[in-house]
């Protein structure tokens, strides 16, 4: 993978298929990651070139007005992504059940339960010291259930302080999640299920097969 490969994007959002480039405005284009490690991925990329190849915490830290657009298109982004979350897996949701059951019984329509608000299961961030050269905010569905999510990097890029939620910017200068040695330190720690909290060490594998029984639990809330 090339560092430099989401650069197109920003310049030339218009030669992606729709599946690929979903939206772009002035500011910003959603993209979908090429090797999502959830059930929904998107990035999320600001298309300014003052801003696009400074470090995230850099480039979010320091210009509030920057700050403010990428929180602003990221709110629409996490819209969208809740609303792909629940075309792949809402139908499995007991809170979405009960009110289709309601509408289908033909209940007043203020009485029907309010049905399962899947914003909630969509965390956006970046990582502290991304791969990709090109800012990219990361818009991803809380179940690291992905064939593409391989290692344990992977799944501690998202699940440690290596991720920073984009609702903390702007960092401190001396939030300890600008150090490189503490996030080294992140991306090698130990496994720990992002629902129930379980340990797993460095067993990977065993991790894995328990994502499977709680992305089954979780779409099923
Ligand atoms: P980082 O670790 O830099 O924050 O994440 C970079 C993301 O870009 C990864 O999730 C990776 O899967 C994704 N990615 C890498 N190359 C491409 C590409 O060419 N196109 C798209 N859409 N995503 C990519
Ligand atoms: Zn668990």
């Amino acid at each position: 993978i090339w560092r430099g490969a989401l650069g197109e994007y920003t310049t030339h959002p218009e030669r992606f298929p729709p599946n690929v480039v979903i939206r772009y405005t002035e500011h910003t284009v959603l993209i979908r990651d090429t090797f999502p490690k959830a059930t929904v991925h998107l990035l999320l990329l600001p298309r300014s070139e003052e801003h696009s190849l400074r470090h995230p915490t850099a480039a979010l830290s320091e210009d509030p007005e920057f700050l403010e657009i990428v929180k602003r298109e990221a709110d629409e982004a996490v819209r969208l992504a809740a609303a792909e979350l629940e075309r792949k897996v809402g139908s499995f949701s007991a809170a979405n059940k009960a009110r289709y059951e309601a509408m289908a019984r033909g209940d007043p329509p203020d009485s029907w339960p309010r049905g399962r608000d899947w914003t909630k299961d969509v965390r956006v961030g970046t990582h502290a010291h991304p791969s990709m050269a090109h800012l990219h905010v990361h818009i991803i569905s809380r179940d690291m259930h992905s064939e593409k999510m391989k290692h344990r990097k992977h799944y501690n890029s998202f699940n440690t302080p290596f991720f920073v939620p984009l609702g903390e910017y702007p960092l401190a200068e001396d939030d300890v999640r600008r150090d490189t040695g503490f996030q080294n330190g992140n991306l090698m720690a130990e496994l720990r299920c992002w629902r129930c909290g379980r340990e797993f060490g460095n067993r990977f594998a065993e991790l894995k097969r328990h994502l499977e029984e709680e992305f089954e639990a979780w779409r099923a809330e």
